[in-house]
């Protein structure tokens, strides 16, 4: 991942990604390229928040790309926290991991890798545009994942990982990869949550 974006995901989650004695300045390498970037904000986002709300003490240990998908290893999370995490493993593979633009894993020259369509041919030689962080993409995802898991708990992954009848047969890990599909999973909630029909 470049730089910039590692000094600035190391700067806003501190507390999350360098054990508390650690006082000098650091980067912390994220294994994965930039595509993900926003997904990686907006997860980390959520678990600060959560840390903080329930005083846990959650550190990152490692992020890395895995068989087309993001893991993130990390210790003192609770069944919440590690449901974020899991839901951001499951919706990566639905990203770009190059761009950002919706995809899906596929095997490329050997390797199980998150592509859009563009990126997904052998020895492609797009230009990629440098990138730029997305507020209303990871305000949406972080409401949606939000929705999830206080909807359905202890269910929230399994959830968000088989077809959906709501969705027209869609995986809403596969909706979580843009704005529209954050949206439509978190109003979905909304209206089941005041027992409306859908
Ligand atoms: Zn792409």
């Amino acid at each position: 991942m470049n730089n910039f974006i590692e000094r600035h995901l190391a700067a806003e989650y501190r507390a999350l990604l360098f054990p508390h004695e650690f006082s000098g300045q650091a980067t912390f390498g994220f294994e994965c390229n930039d595509g993900w970037a926003d997904l990686i904000e907006a997860s980390l986002r959520l678990v600060q928040r959560r840390a903080e709300l329930h005083a846990l003490d959650v550190l990152v240990t490692q992020a890395k790309e895995k068989f087309g998908q993001l893991r993130i290893y990390h210790s003192g999370a609770d069944e919440g926290i590690g449901s974020v995490f899991e839901i951001a493993q499951l919706a990566s593979g639905y990203i770009c991991e190059l761009c950002g633009e919706p995809g899906k894993v596929a095997s490329l020259e050997g390797w199980l890798v998150a592509r859009c369509g563009k990126h997904s041919e052998p020895g492609h030689q797009h230009q990629i545009a440098p990138h730029l962080a997305d507020e209303n993409y990871i305000a949406s995802y972080m409401r949606a994942v939000d929705s999830i898991l206080a909807f359905f708990g202890t269910r929230a992954v399994l959830w968000v990982q088989e077809e959906r009848t709501a969705f027209a047969g869609r995986r809403p890990s596969e909706m979580l990869a843009t704005e529209e599909g954050c949206q439509a999973i978190y109003l979905m909630l909304k209206r089941l949550e005041h027992g409306v029909g859908v």
